[in-house]
Order: C-alpha cells, then structure tokens, then sequence
C-alpha cells in the first residue's frame, strides 16, 4: 500500500467546483471523469447547483454521504483552502489543486501554498499541484481522467510527469499522434506535496509502467532524485527533459572549476550518475519514447539496415557510425538466405538493398535473415514508398518477418504512398515507427547506452575514517579569523594533508635561511612560489620558479619573489616543493551548488581545460564507479591512457584522489571553490600529488 494509492486508484471522486459550464475547468473534468467512463463514484461539489450534468450536487464535500478517497479541486483562489479543510474533516485521501495563483505568482501565493501545505499535512491528504492540469490513470479497472486535458488517451505502458500544465498538454497530444499509449499522466504544477521523486518510486513497480517520461524545469530535491533514479532506472527507462539552468553559474567564481561549473553541468553530470536518459528536446523525448516503449533493450551495437533505397540506407549508415554503432558485414549464410529471393542487381553485404522492387516476402525474408544471425544486435528497416508498391502489404511483411525477434526493430517509413495505414498497422504489432533513418539511429544508440547502463556494477561509497575533520575546522577558524575567504597555498595544502589528499612534498620559508634549509631537506629539483591570500594566480607575478637546484638558487629566489610579493601582502611567504619531473598535469576541481551541493570536476591541465573546456563533472556523492567514469568521459583521455607513446597514468590512484576529494568537501561545508591545478598523475609507482591549490571558502 503506498500512501499514493488513493490518489491513483480511488474509489470514489469528488470535483469541487464542478460546474455546468462544459467551457469551464470544473465542468470539463467532470465530464472528463464521466466520458472516460471512471469504474468509482464521482460526486459533484457546488454550493450554488443542485444538478451537474444530471447527476444530484452537493454544496461542500463533507455533504457527501459515501466515503471519498479523490477530491479535484477547481475553485476560485480564494475557496481553495476553505474546501481542502473540508476534504480533511471529510477523510478524503488525496487532493489535486488545479488552482493557479500559489507559489508561481509571488509572496502573497506562496504563503498560501503553505497554508495549502499545512493543511494537508494536518489531515494526511496527499497534494497533487497547486497550479496544475490533473492526473490520469489508464488502469482499466480506475479509468481516472482527472484532469481538464481535451486529449482522448490511450491506454499503453508510457508514465509521463510534466512540471508545465500546457506543455503537458501538448506532450500528450503529440504522445497520441506517435501512436504511444499512457499508462498514468501527472500534471505536476507547483509540486507543494507529490513530487517527480515520489512518481518515480510509485512507478517503479507498476506494473503497467514500462517508460517514464519526464517534463522538468527545476529539482526539489537532486541528492534523493539521484537515489531513486539510481534504483529504478535499474528497472525501467527514464527519460527526461530537462529546461532551464541552475544556479551554480549565478556566483561569481574564483577558481576554473566555479567558472565552468555554470548552467548545466548539475544535471547533465546527476543524469549520467542516475542513468536518466536525457532528451535534449521533446522531438528527442519521443524519438526515444518509441523505441523504449515497444523495443528490447539491444545486447550490442551491431545494426543490420534493410531498406528499399539507396539514400536513406546511406543516411542511416552515417548516423549509426556517428553514434558508435557497427554496421558490420552480414555472415555469409545470411548473406546466402537474402539473396535466394532478391532481384540480381540487390546488395546483401550490409546496408541491404533490395532495390525499388523490393517486395513484402522480399522483406520479411531478409528481416528473419537477419533476426536470426547471431552477429546482429538489432534492424533497422527501411521502407520508401513507391507508387507501383503497396506499403501496407509491405508494412505486413516487415511484421511477419519482425515476428518473434528478441532484437530491437526500428522501422523508417518514408513517403505519402498510404503510409498511415502501413505506420498504424506497424505499429499496433508492437514496432517502432519513424520517418528519418537518423532517428532511428539515435533512438537506437540511446538503447544501447541504456544496456549498458544495466550492466553498469553500481559502484561503492568509499567511508574515508582518516579524514582529519577538527583540523580541518581549525584551518578554517584560522582563516576566518583573519576575516579572510581566500586560503593561501600553504593553508591550503594543510587542509590537503588533513583530509589525505596527497600533495609533493614541501615546505614553508619565511626567511631566506628558512630556504636554504627546506631546500637542503627536500632535495632537486625544486619549484618556488608565492603563498598569498591576495595573490592567486601566482605565474600572472612571477610568483612561480621551477627549476631551481641548488640551496643558493633557493635563497635567491627567496629574495627576489619575495621582494615584490610583500609589497603586494605583507605576510607573503615562499613555498618551496619538489618538482614532478614527469606525470600529466590534470586538473582537480569542487564547488558548491547551492541546490545540488558539491560538484566535482575532472580534466586534464593547461588548453585542454583553459582552451578546450575539455571538463567532466560529478554529482556529490560519488561511487568509485563515478569516479572511474568520470575520468573515461573527458575527451583527451586517451593522453592519460598511453595515447602516442604517453606514459599511462596509474588510473586507480587519480580515481582515489577525485574519492577523498569529494570526502573533503562533505567534511568541510565551508568550502565554497577549490582547484587542484595541477594535480600530477604519474604512471604506476610513481606519485600522484598536487602541486597548486586555490580554496575558497563560502
Ligand atoms: P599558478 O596556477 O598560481 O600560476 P602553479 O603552482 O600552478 O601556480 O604553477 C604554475 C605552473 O608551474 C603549473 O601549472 C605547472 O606547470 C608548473 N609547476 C608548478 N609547480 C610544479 C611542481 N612542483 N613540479 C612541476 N611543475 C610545477
Ligand atoms: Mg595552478
């Protein structure tokens, strides 16, 4: 029993605010529960009407004599909470609000939505909206069309969730055109109670629930969206479209990663860690939508094309190989079977052309063929209707020759030639209908990453026990002290060691005999820079030396770099550290997101992340597994893995550091910006360790 189920599967439902006016919002989900023939009792609430649509109306709910689990509410403003209090006294179960003028309208409508939310709370009513369309349920034994949509909806294995009431709409409108049939529909509106989190986890096991689609705008809550869609994107797809940007880019940052961290990063980084398919745009939503709904999740990338014509099969080809699927040549017994019944001048390597003549059995041959060849992962069909051929018996023949198949079967049917019906008949077998190879292509590879994300080992949270938290609040109570945000490097590499992130060895000189010794004890050769709170981009000022090798060199450079960094901050002093004298500098980065908390940021130094912005971030809290991807996904990886004759980086050990990196800033609220830039990575046995540090604190 979940605390949803009287919202979804109620009994009885009562619209408050029914009215005789089919125009109105009221009257028209009345009549929308009615036509839609819902299996429970429907009750008409309106002071001011005896009869609604023949049926006898009460003036509040708790007039109602039977019990009630659904009360949707459409009344004016400012009844609103005058009726929810009425469904508590009644018992009801779940309310939906389609009520505008809440949270979305400012001060005054967000304390109402409170108010709307204590309310609630109070009585235990589950909230659908504020500001919102509705919801439906296509279970046949509920049919609820709870909602003012003048969408007819079909019943199919497809949930949708939508944070925009028109977009909504819209989505299921287009959701009918494309032949995808619901299973439920939640308008959402301003989510003052029932959440995408809680549909996510409700249609987890629904069992009528195949795909879940997602219209979002903002998330409530990122770090239980992560758990959840961890889990269920196990079970089924979720596909999700995402607007809007978040606000990790509004502060202005101080370090490269703050700087990058802007606009999408949050989202894109929490849907690769959830295993969220994201859809760019709606058309991508149900490009994917279709292959999803009907299709088997492909074991591989191996793509068979059977087509009719020449130029869409070449489309299809380029598309597919862009995505990272094969076209691989057909075995030569497949070959074989195809070619028994094609026309002489037909190709039967792969792409298969079956040339213009191409007939129903011609079809349904070469798409067993491939079906059943056990180097092919799925098919893509193509089908240019042509006057002399009659598309719906070919359509029949694709079905025939589909029939059975464990491979996903994407079919492109292009041209006017009584396609409708063909698509239709297609479709209702259970294929995926498009128009353009490339869809198919990228609904196709979109699958792909999905299986793959299936086989994906969920990864462990590593605990990091040695984290030294009490020092590292000291460090910061230092710094703060001096009523400063900005850590010097020396401060810096403190708090590095204190949560065991591994650093070259170094020391501090304030004096030039301080130097002298650190440099006897560190050995060559050494590097010499500026610890300044003031002072942070350090080569900007000649506040780096590398190079150096001698304990005189040393002391020289002592007083030459500090000369001119003390007129700039008196309490400059001079770090002096090993040089890596080989390893790829890599960059290490965190920030806060206020809404998503710490993000993490991985790339490699220099152009490729000034230039190139080549970065990938992760989604605090990372598995070892995020960390092993997120180094893969950047695009220079190859130069860390042996590319050219490179050294290759000791991998394991870079991914042990982006692990304590996000333990520090779990450890350390405070923290608002760090850089790590640069981070060696040394081949295996030799170190890994950082070399600059720049942290700010919030
Ligand atoms: P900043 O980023 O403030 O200019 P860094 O400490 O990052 O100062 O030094 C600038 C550059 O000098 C680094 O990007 C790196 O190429 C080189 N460098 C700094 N420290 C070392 C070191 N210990 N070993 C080798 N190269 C270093
Ligand atoms: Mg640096």
């Amino acid at each position: 029993m979940s605390s949803l189920d009287r919202l979804f599967h109620p009994g009885a439902v009562a619209v408050i605010g029914a009215s005789r006016d089919r125009r109105s919002i009221g009257g028209a989900i009345l009549h929308n529960l009615l036509t839609f023939e819902f299996q429970g009792q429907v009750f008409p609430v309106n002071p001011r009407a005896a009869v609604v649509h023949s049926m006898k109306c009460y003036p509040t709910v708790e007039d109602i004599p039977d019990p009630v689990d659904l009360a949707v509410i459409a009344v004016p403003k400012p009844h609103v909470l005058a009726a929810l209090e009425s469904c508590g006294r009644k018992g009801v179960g779940a309310a939906v609000i389609i009520t505008a003028g809440f949270k979305e309208t400012g001060d005054a409508g967000q304390a109402l939505e409170r108010e709307v939310v204590r309310i609630s709370k109070h009585y235990g009513i589950r909230l659908v909206g504020p500001n919102c369309m509705g919801i439906i349920n296509m279970d046949p034994a509920v049919r609820l069309q709870a909602s003012f949509s003048a969408n007819e909806p079909v019943a199919g294995n497809v949930a949708f969730s939508s944070q925009s009431g028109a977009l909504g709409e819209a989505i299921l409108a287009l959701l009918l055109e494309r032949g995808l049939g619901l299973s439920m529909f939640v308008s959402l509106g301003n989510k003052a109670d029932v959440s995408g989190n809680d549909l996510l986890e409700y249609w987890e096991t629904d069992p009528r629930t195949r795909v879940i689609l997602m219209y979002l705008e903002s998330l409530g809550n990122p770090q239980r969206f992560l758990e959840i869609c961890q889990r269920v994107s196990k079970r089924k797809p979720i596909i999700a479209v995402k607007s809007g940007r978040t606000a990790a880019g509004a502060r202005a940052a101080a370090s490269h990663t703050g700087s990058l961290a802007g606009a999408d990063n949050a989202v894109e980084s929490l849907f690769a860690q959830s295993g969220v398919i994201r859809a760019t745009s709606i058309e991508e939503l149900f490009v994917y939508a279709s292959a999803f709904a009907s299709q088997p999740i492909p074991r591989g990338t191996r793509v068979a094309i059977i087509t009719n014509s020449g130029g869409p099969a070449i489309l299809a080809t380029d598309a597919c190989i862009e995505l990272g699927l094969q076209i691989p040549t057909l075995s030569a017994e497949t070959q074989q079977r195809i070619r028994a019944v094609v026309a002489p001048e037909a190709s039967v390597t792969n792409p298969v052309d079956m040339i213009a003549t191409a007939t129903a059995p011609q079809y349904e041959v070469a798409m067993r063929a491939a079906a059943e060849d056990p180097a092919i992962d799925a098919i893509i069909t193509i089908f240019t209707s042509l006057e002399m051929i009659d598309g719906p018996s070919v359509a029949h023949g694709i079905v025939r020759g589909a029939a059975g198949c464990d491979k996903p079967v994407l079919v492109c049917f292009m041209g006017n030639v009584r396609s409708r019906e063909a698509i239709d008949l297609m479709r209702d077998a259970g294929l995926a209908v498009y128009t353009f190879p490339e869809d198919a292509a990228r609904a196709l590879a979109a699958m792909v990453r999905y299986g793959r994300w299936l086989e994906r080992p969920a990864g462990i949270r590593p605990q990091f026990a040695d984290v030294d938290r009490p020092g590292i609040a000291e460090v910061v109570a230092a710094v703060r002290a001096g009523g400063r945000t900005q850590l010097t490097l020396v401060e810096a590499q403190e708090l590095f060691a204190l949560a065991g992130l591994p650093v070259l060895p170094w020391q501090e000189a304030r004096t030039r005999e301080e130097a002298r010794a650190a440099a006897a004890t560190l050995g060559f050769p050494l590097v010499a820079k500026i610890s300044s709170s003031v002072i942070v981009h350090k080569s900007d000022v000649g506040g780096v030396r590398v190079g150096l090798e001698s304990a005189d060199q040393a002391a020289q450079a002592f007083d030459e770099m500090m000369a001119s960094a003390r007129a700039r901050d008196p309490r400059a002093t001079l770090v002096l550290q090993q040089q890596a004298t080989e390893g790829t500098e890599v960059i290490l980065g965190a920030t806060r997101d206020s809404k998503f908390g710490p993000l993490l940021m991985f790339g490699l130094g220099g152009i490729f992340v000034e230039v190139m912005k080549d970065v990938v971030f992760r989604v605090h809290p990372l598995s070892d597994r995020d960390a092993h991807d997120m180094i893969r996904a950047v695009k220079s990886f190859p130069l860390l893995d042996g590319a050219r004759g490179r050294p290759k980086a000791d991998l394991a050990a870079l991914e042990a550091v982006i692990l304590r990196l996000d333990a520090l800033m779990a450890a350390c609220p405070d923290i608002a910006e760090l850089d790590i830039n640069p981070l060696f990575a040394g081949r295996t046995g030799t170190p890994t360790a950082a070399a600059d540090a720049r942290v700010t604190l919030l």
